[in-house]
């Protein structure tokens, strides 16, 4: 993957969002930025980028009608990701009783932006290696921000303040920032990032002006896996579409680590067709060698793969995106799911993920869920 030259990206950097940025850029040229803005989108997606890149127009000291100058003081802080009016919340883990804020992580985060630029909660939480702590914005960092809310900016016009998944905001947290949001302080613009504004308190989402981040259109993400990241012509079209907009999906699938995850999952699905504990055991044996967020994904992906075959039984042929090599084995497990087990089984998989998440024993929470599929069967 492309090293990224810059740590916080430009617009030009931001795919598949025209529309998006033109309207922030009349923002910024007529100076009606509002306190609040709320991107929301999928996770490893375009919102993070371009909240990002909007933070970077904002203070740029010679902005002009299409985005930063690129040259100035503060766009050369932001190529390095740091700028002294820019600050940069997400949610950590708690360490004790600790005051912990985001900062005490800034190295980690700027190592991923440097990475990747686009990644996901999930990914986060890898890199912070917190085991099964929960992570949360905690309430530390909103008294921090009322601190520095009475302070001047140092050196533009805007203190610009990026929350990635307010989501994960505890009450007490919530409770504290929305008295900000409410009264904001005059330089202070707030832009959160959210993959799930459905977890949103609406007493924040009222606060806030949405900015709706919609997938990259197909063929402009084919387009870009073949001319930016070298995918093979015939290989990026069959990505582009499995992706479903999404660049940092597209380039795990090109990277074959999406491979790993839809064989383990095909392979999950494929042993509870044997009905045969023994195989049952010796595979959650195995999955109990990977690691926690794999596993969690793992069930996405059974969950994923399970909304497929609901939809192959219905012939909406449409809603799936499996590759067509691997579609007569999703047809097989198919033909042997009768239609009125589904709801049962995604009630399962979700119980699944969350006892996963609680730090429940992968082989057990495995083996029950290949004891349900199995019941399931028709022969
Ligand atoms: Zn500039």
């Amino acid at each position: 993957m492309a090293t990224p030259e810059r740590i916080i990206p430009t617009y030009g950097e931001v795919y598949g969002q025209a529309a998006q940025i033109s309207h922030l850029c009349e923002l910024v040229a007529h100076a009606t930025i509002p306190h609040a803005l709320l991107f929301t989108g999928k996770p490893g997606g375009e919102a993070l980028p371009l909240a990002m890149a909007f933070a970077r127009h904002i203070l740029c000291e010679h902005p002009t009608s299409e985005g930063p100058c690129g040259t100035c003081l503060s766009c050369r802080q932001m190529n390095e990701g740091e700028h002294p009016d820019f600050s940069i919340i997400y949610p950590i883990a708690k360490e004790g009783d600790k005051e912990t804020t985001a900062s005490d992580f800034a190295d980690a985060f700027a190592k991923m932006m440097r990475q990747h630029v686009r990644f996901t909660d999930q990914e986060w939480k890898e890199t912070l290696n917190s085991g099964n702590k929960q992570l949360n914005i905690l309430v530390a960092e909103a008294d921090k921000l009322s601190k520095k809310s009475v302070l001047k900016s140092f050196q533009s016009r805007h203190q610009v303040v990026l929350i990635w998944q307010p989501e994960t905001m505890r009450t007490d947290t919530a409770n504290k920032l929305l008295k900000l949001f409410e009264e904001p302080p005059e330089e202070m613009l707030f832009l959160a990032v959210s993959h799930r504004p459905d977890l949103l308190l609406p007493t924040i989402v009222s606060r806030f002006q949405m900015v709706r981040v919609p997938p990259i259109p197909e063929e402009e993400l084919q387009e870009l896996l073949a001319t930016k990241y070298g995918v093979a012509a015939d290989e990026s079209a069959e990505i582009a579409h499995l992706a479903q907009g999404n660049l940092h999906r597209a380039l795990q699938l090109a990277s074959g680590a999406e491979d790993t995850l839809l064989e383990q999952a095909l392979q999950f699905l494929e042993t509870t067709l044997m009905s045969d504990p023994r195989k049952f055991q010796s595979l959650t044996e195995e999955l109990a060698k990977e690691s926690r967020p794999h596993v969690i994904d793992m069930v996405d992906k059974v969950t994923g793969l399970l909304r497929e075959a609901n939809a192959l039984r219905l012939g909406v042929t449409d809603a799936v995106y499996i590759p067509p090599a691997d579609l007569p084995r999703l047809q097989r497990i198919a033909e042997r799911l009768p239609l009125s087990v589904y709801p049962e089984l995604m009630d399962d998989l979700g119980r699944a993920r969350s006892e996963l998440r609680q730090n429940a024993n992968t082989k057990m929470v495995f083996f029950d869920l290949m004891v349900h599929f199995a019941r399931s069967y028709t022969s």
